[in-house]
């Protein structure tokens, strides 16, 4: 079994999922008292996040390819970093180590793929939307991707995710504000399907509320991480 090295605490929340599920699907597959072999570096996300909105991303980038470094000499046979956001630093990170990174685009556009679904819209932090880091990865994939454009919509779905479900919090208003976006995109963008591209919001979104499917980028990254785990697959 391969070691597992995770970049997590962005938020907690989210890294919870992927400790406990990553935990029980190893063992599901392998069965007795399997589990997986993971050292999770959990960040302290309030220092990161001021950094962020202080526009210091040359610190975080340091950060974060230090804590890499950590793993991969703690024994890691692959990093994975269990945000989406975080992703925009995901090559200089990948330039700094010396064993893979899991690029979390790459998982959810497979499953994408797989369902036959090549038109999706995105929702994620700001960062995520408007940026071009995952939106990028995503069509290297071969998929057409929509993002919502109105300023507005953006700052208010990026609220949500860092005032509420960072902190563990679901509010119904929040979840019909979600639906209504994502039912704006399938008229006006024919969105397929969409792109959960933040790693809490699946704790909101759940596929019973939509009339399309949704591709969770927590659940399709962990779908990953376990099979290179139990060597299931092989990286490339
Ligand atoms: N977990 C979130 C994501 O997947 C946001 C937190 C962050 O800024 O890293 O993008």
């Amino acid at each position: 079994m391969k070691t597992i090295g995770i970049i997590g605490g962005m938020s907690y929340e989210s890294t919870l999922h992927y400790y406990e599920r990553i935990n029980d699907q190893v063992n599901q597959l392998a069965g007795g008292l399997t589990c997986a072999k993971m050292i999770i570096y959990n960040v302290n996300f309030e220092e990161i996040r001021q950094l962020m909105l202080n526009n210091k991303w040359d610190q975080i980038k340091l950060n974060l390819a230090s804590i890499a470094k950590t793993l991969e000499t703690a024994g890691a046979d692959y990093i994975v970093i269990a945000t989406n956001t975080m992703h925009k630093l995901a090559d200089y990170i990948q330039s700094q180590i010396n064993i893979p990174l899991i690029h979390i685009a790459d998982c959810v556009a497979q499953k994408c793929k797989e369902s036959n679904i090549l038109n999706v819209g995105l929702l994620g932090t700001k960062y995520t939307m408007i940026e071009d880091f995952l939106k990028k990865r995503l069509m290297q994939n071969g998929l057409g991707v929509s993002t919502p454009t109105n300023d507005e919509v953006i700052n208010k779905i990026d609220r949500i995710i860092f005032d509420e479900l960072c902190k563990g919090q679901i509010k119904n208003n929040s979840k019909q504000y979600y639906i209504e976006v994502i039912n704006g995109m399938i008229t006006q963008n024919n969105i397929q399907g969409i792109i959960l591209g933040c790693t809490e919001i699946e704790m909101l979104i759940k596929a019973t509320d939509l009339d399309i499917p949704i591709f969770d980028t927590t659940q399709s990254h962990i779908d990953y991480i376990v099979d290179y785990a139990l060597e299931r697959k092989l990286i490339k």
